[in-house]
């Protein structure tokens, strides 16, 4: 039976990297798949912090996975990074490749936005994945609590509401600046991102 497994993490959970890793090893089986992102860090590939990178297909807001599976026929698997940003119907369509088309897919997203709400495609893909796998990299706030929160910056300050997708990185020396704005991203545990503590009060 193929399997719909959706795997989920925070940044810096290392899923880009686990992701990278999956396709290499089932490549090296002679199994035959597709890798897929949305809003990669670097365009149409998949690239984890450690440096590595493979290319990969750029899911658009209108692309059929389904009908991009049979086009590219035959395969055993998909790898979905960024699975987060997919649409409601791009989840759908994971589901009916793995049901329809007995292709494993390998999905995985962030859990929560910089508001601390479920991205719309990790929602539907809780709902409907076979598998749900909480990935165990653990991140940690600088208070050293476990990093559950994504909060983003701009100009150095934190902010809970405006644009679901910006890409940002949770490097600072990375930080793209955004109409004029520098947005990054930094991993809190709960209590600092809901007070807005960046550092040890003094
Ligand atoms: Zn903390």
């Amino acid at each position: 039976m193929a399997t719909l497994r959706f795997s989920f993490g925070t940044m810096g959970s290392g899923k880009s990297t686990v992701a990278l890793q999956i396709h290499h090893n089932l490549n090296d089986r002679g199994l035959r798949g597709l890798l897929l992102t949305k809003l990669d860090r670097d365009g149409s590939q998949v690239t984890s912090r450690l440096g590595v990178a493979a290319p990969a297909v750029e899911v658009t807001p209108g692309l059929d996975i389904h009908a991009l599976t049979l086009e590219q026929w035959p395969l055993h698997y998909l790898v979905c990074d960024e699975a987060q940003f997919y649409t409601v119907e791009q989840c759908e369509q994971l589901a009916r490749v793995v049901d329809e088309l007995a292709v494993d897919v390998y999905a995985f997203g962030l859990i929560t936005d910089f508001r601390g709400l479920l991205f719309d495609g990790t929602k539907r893909l809780l709902e409907i994945a076979d598998d749900r796998v909480a990935l165990q990299v653990e991140a940690r706030c600088w208070c050293g609590a476990r990093a559950t929160h994504n909060a983003r910056l701009v100009n150095g300050a934190i902010v809970y509401e405006g644009e679901v997708v910006v890409v940002g990185d949770t490097d600072a020396d990375t930080a793209q600046p955004l109409f004029g704005d520098s947005v990054r991203y930094e991993l809190l545990c709960r209590r600092h991102y809901l007070r807005g503590d960046l550092e040890p009060a003094d």
